[in-house]
């Protein structure tokens, strides 16, 4: 029975108001170990959403899924200097099995470059067998220490593309291929006005030649990185050996890419629409797209009612994903704010009178109040629930659209940076020196989020930083 109590409001204390949110829309729970979490089947279905809309552009883009294993022999993650070093401090390691001591301890996955690696050097021969184009549905462990459910916990579930080309330009290629793929998802189906970029040198993937990232804004204005691909140029390939036969009957290492999307997804989706009544899901991957809702007050009016609200469910649930509200001894009003707290996008009132009237409610989730709702008929409801979800996946992605414009600052001087970099994000020429990026670090707790791919007017400039010469600019906010 959900929890009567208004949330925490998001101006008062935003970290307070998500992890309400994810509690009490019942997405997630915390588990019995430190750092771990219990996604709950309506928290699953929307991660299955997600699932599906990836896997299918997967697919179009010539990708396969295959199971990898959760266990990697230790002597694996120190072939490549980088990836041990960078994975080193959250790595989980079984020592024992079976009552005895293994005779060469086991890391459970915090990432699978290296099993795959091994494998892919075991299966690829020749030029013929190239490119290798294989993605993974799993769970990966990081010994994380501050976690937050979905935004960063020790288990978490995601993909990992892994993939084997002959060239660098085809590695290249497959890296802005997958980046985009991530794009095209967040935009089209979370609603999500990413930001396509490189990432810079201290925030790259340990072991790749380049990592590119996509980026999104929360509601608070600090920026989540949502999606990741990397470039891992022949850095895998030389430590795994994984080698192919050209035509001219030479061997040559392969060059490897992986890329990765997880449930910090779903943490990007509750924050970046989020209000102070709950979450807002788009309708391209709500778990429920309609919730209908059925009213009445004296008992003689129940069973027409309801035999309405048959009738619609039965006709809508062809096409979309629907639930029906029947709970008894429960105000209107309740389920109202229990299913607005749980996000779901379009919500149908059918009272007495509309039965009468042969017309049905439409309430739209993200427009409150009066102005949010529609009176429609019966007949063509399909059409018109069609036509509204569609309205409100498009007005949500404008609306997160028009709020990350408003708070991107492009600041004069460094002074205006550091306020521009904690109150939103901000535009900022980069040297692309180490040396500035840690200072900004240090002076406003804002990172370096991308260098994005489009440039826009970029020409020559100066760093916001330092003031030397800098041909490219970056966004610069805080980030989860
Ligand atoms: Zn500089």
């Amino acid at each position: 029975m959900a929890d009567e109590r208004k949330l925490t409001s998001q101006t008062k204390d935003f970290s307070a108001w998500y992890n309400e949110v994810v509690v009490r829309a019942e997405l997630a729970d915390y588990a019995p170990v430190r750092g771990c979490m219990v996604v709950r089947p309506y928290g699953t279905a929307l991660w299955e959403n997600i699932q599906q809309a990836l896997d299918r552009r997967f697919k179009e883009t010539g990708h396969q899924n295959a199971l990898f294993p959760l266990l990697i022999p230790m002597s694996f993650l120190q072939k490549e200097a980088q990836h041990v070093e960078g994975f080193s401090p959250e790595l989980a390691v079984v020592t024992h099995g079976g009552g005895k001591k293994l005779e060469e301890p086991l890391v459970i996955r915090p990432t699978s470059e290296t099993i795959i690696g091994h494998m892919y050097a075991k299966w690829i021969r020749s030029y013929r067998d190239l490119p290798v184009l294989i993605n993974q549905w799993g769970n990966v462990l990081r010994w994380e220490m501050r976690t937050r459910l979905f935004l960063r916990t020790a288990e978490f579930y995601w993909q990992e593309g892994h993939t084997a080309h002959a060239t660098l330009e085809e590695g290249q290629e497959e890296t802005i291929r997958m980046l985009d793929v991530y794009a095209d998802f967040a935009i089209t189906d979370a609603a999500l006005p990413v930001i396509k970029g490189r990432k810079s040198e201290a925030e790259k993937f340990a072991g790749a030649d380049a990592s590119y990232s996509i980026e999104a804004m929360m509601g608070n204005k600090w920026a989540l990185q949502a999606g990741t691909s990397h470039n891992l140029g022949q850095n895998f390939a030389k430590a795994f050996d994984i080698q192919y036969l050209d035509q001219n009957n030479e061997l040559q290492y392969c060059w490897t890419t992986s890329w990765g999307l997880s449930t910090r997804m779903v943490g990007a989706i509750i924050m970046a629409h989020g209000d102070d009544q709950g979450l807002r899901l788009p309708p391209n991957v709500a778990p429920y797209q309609v919730v209908v809702v059925p009213i009445w007050r004296k008992e003689q009016q129940k069973e027409t009612v309801l035999e309405a609200t048959r009738r619609i469910y039965a006709e809508l649930a062809e096409r979309f994903r629907v639930t029906v509200d029947k709970r008894e001894g429960l105000t209107p009003g309740f389920k109202f704010n229990e299913w607005e707290l749980r996000g779901v996008p379009l919500r149908i009132e059918i009272g007495p009178r509309d039965v009468e009237n042969e017309s049905v409610v439409l309430a739209r989730r993200d427009v409150p109040g009066r102005e949010g709702k529609t009176v429609v008929p019966m007949s063509g409801l399909i059409e018109s629930v069609s036509d509204m979800l569609e309205t409100i996946q498009a007005d949500m992605l404008a609306a997160a659209t028009a709020f990350r414009d408003a708070n991107i600052h492009t600041p004069k001087d460094y002074q205006e940076f550091q306020e521009a970099a904690v109150s939103g994000w901000a535009k900022g020429y980069w040297c692309g020196d180490l040396a500035c990026e840690a200072k900004v670090k240090e002076d406003t707790k804002a990172t370096s989020r991308n260098i994005p791919l489009d440039q826009e007017d970029a020409g020559p400039g100066a760093c916001i930083i330092c003031g030397k010469p800098a041909d490219e600019w970056a966004y610069w906010a805080r980030a989860y």
